[in-house]
């Protein structure tokens, strides 16, 4: 199971199940450790990815 992933704003390895908020960008699921990580990807995600 693939079930781990990196916050893409912190850098934080997490696991899927225990992200905090999610954000779809261009067709692609992105996982946050918190609603703070996910407002500054959402702000700019070319910035993150
Ligand atoms: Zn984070």
């Amino acid at each position: 199971m693939f079930d781990k992933t990196k916050d893409p704003v912190c850098k934080k390895k997490i696991r899927k199940k225990e992200a905090v908020a999610t954000s779809e960008y261009e067709g692609k699921l992105y996982y946050f450790c918190s609603q703070k990580c996910k407002e500054e990807f959402d702000k700019d995600p070319e910035k993150y990815i």
